[in-house]
């Protein structure tokens, strides 16, 4: 473990994998970021401080040099960093920015590789926020985007030579759909340009860990399947070793960067956190940090269970009279099964989309699953995309979403698999 109170030891943590790449996940989930030794807690301790102590001028001045120790939490906190640990283990990354939600994590993210004049490829099967920020808030800074279909066809017909960035989910909202990974990775770099996968629905590398497969940078919101109780927000952004920035401008030709004075292969997490963190003041709180980390010593218990019982749902809702169409990427009717089976390992997730005759008095007559917006809580929890979640988007765009007038997605948690089954069985009538 680093002594976090060391700044040489504290950079070197963020920029190389931690000694847990042969550890399993499970080891890896409850293991990462706790210290060895006399005395030390058991489990991680909460730094509720906003400044951290030098002895003497020289190491202040020191630390405002390079900014990579301890100084003040807007930039880097010790359970922030052992969350950051962890979440960098799991996915097989290099390092971890922590930050306030899962949209400061994808704006961060993004800016990590885009200026004036630069352009993003996105699939079209996108968190509504994802999709705000490319439609809305990266125009402000003279980014475009193009949002096309989710195959490597159109991605690579999107391609333009300013492109530095393809964008995709790791399992699409809602309709279940799953990008060729693999082939979105190999498109992106023959143009120079990275690949950035949400992975919230991959479960911080338990159902998928697409830096495996070939993606440079991997996002999350830890709001949802990583804490997992729905009680607190959070995100993150990490990335590989095997990123190339030798074809992106920003990289190559200074300015910014040579300002935040790191070059080479830790210059793309040290941008990310300098401008999430430090500029933006996307900070995570560390009382945040530290139910973020406990949540995922349980994730891989969760999402197994979560899996099957959506699997088990799925399969037997298909076959209800009163229910139309049904999705689940686990199915064998899913027409994203295969590229399911070859990304996601562990399960399939814990979501599924059904359609029903009148949701609105489906969703009144429910008792025990509850009707929230949110994902990977552990209890069960249902909207109407059609008017929420997706209720802003064109008719059009809705549908190519997977969207009907009909459809209720629902997020599976941890309750009796027999009880949600009584109660959306009561609930069709
Ligand atoms: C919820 C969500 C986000 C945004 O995360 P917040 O923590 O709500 O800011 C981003 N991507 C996906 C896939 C999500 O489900």
């Amino acid at each position: 473990m680093t002594d976090l109170r060391d700044a040489e030891s504290a950079t070197a943590a963020q920029n190389t994998a931690p000694e847990t790449s042969e550890w399993g996940f499970e080891t890896t989930a409850v293991q990462t970021g706790i210290p060895r030794g006399l005395g030390e807690t058991v489990g991680i301790p909460i730094h509720q401080a906003a400044a951290f102590q030098f002895e003497t001028l020289e190491q202040a001045q020191g630390e405002f040099q390079t900014n990579q120790g301890l100084s003040y939490a807007r930039l880097q906190n010790p359970t922030v960093r052992a969350l950051e640990e962890r979440v960098t283990a799991l996915e097989r990354g290099t390092a971890t920015v922590a930050l306030a939600s899962g949209q400061a994590a994808s704006f961060t993210a993004m800016l990590g590789v885009c200026r004036a004049g630069d352009h993003v490829v996105s699939t079209g099967s996108l968190f509504g926020g994802s999709a705000g920020l490319l439609n809305n808030i990266l125009p402000l800074m003279g980014v475009t985007a193009t949002i096309t279909e989710n195959t490597p066809e159109a991605i690579e017909a999107a391609m333009q030579p300013n492109t530095r960035l393809v964008w995709a989910e790791t399992i699409g909202n809602p309709a279940g759909d799953v990008p060729d990974i693999g082939a979105f990775a190999a498109i992106a770099h023959e143009r120079g340009a990275l690949l950035g996968i949400d992975n919230t629905w991959g479960g911080v590398g338990y159902l998928c860990r697409p830096l495996e497969h070939g993606a440079d940078i991997v996002t999350h919101s830890l709001t949802k399947w990583a804490g997992g109780h729905g009680s607190v927000m959070g995100g993150s952004v990490t990335v590989g070793n095997r990123h190339d920035l030798t074809r992106n401008p920003i990289y190559t030709e200074g300015g910014e960067s040579s300002v935040l004075g790191v070059r080479g292969e830790g210059a793309l997490a040290w941008r990310q956190r300098w401008f999430g963190a430090h500029q933006l003041g996307m900070t995570l709180a560390p009382q945040n940090a530290f139910l973020l980390a406990q949540g995922l010593e349980t994730l891989a218990l969760r999402l197994s269970r979560e899996s099957e019982t959506a699997l088990a749902l799925a399969t037997w809702l298909e076959t209800h009279a009163r229910v139309g169409r049904v999705s689940y990427p686990g199915l064998s009717s899913s027409a994203h099964h295969t590229l399911a089976r070859k990304y996601l390992r562990g399960g399939f997730g814990a979501v599924l989309t059904f359609e029903v005759g009148d949701p609105a008095a489906f969703l009144a007559r429910l008792r025990v699953i509850r009707i929230a917006p949110n994902l990977g809580d552990s209890r069960t929890l249902v909207v109407h995309p059609w008017t929420t979640t997706h209720g802003r988007m064109p008719e059009a765009a809705r549908r190519a979403a997977g969207v009907s007038p009909h459809t209720i997605r629902m997020s599976v948690g941890l309750e009796d698999p027999g009880d949600l089954r009584a109660d959306i069985g009561e609930a069709l009538g």
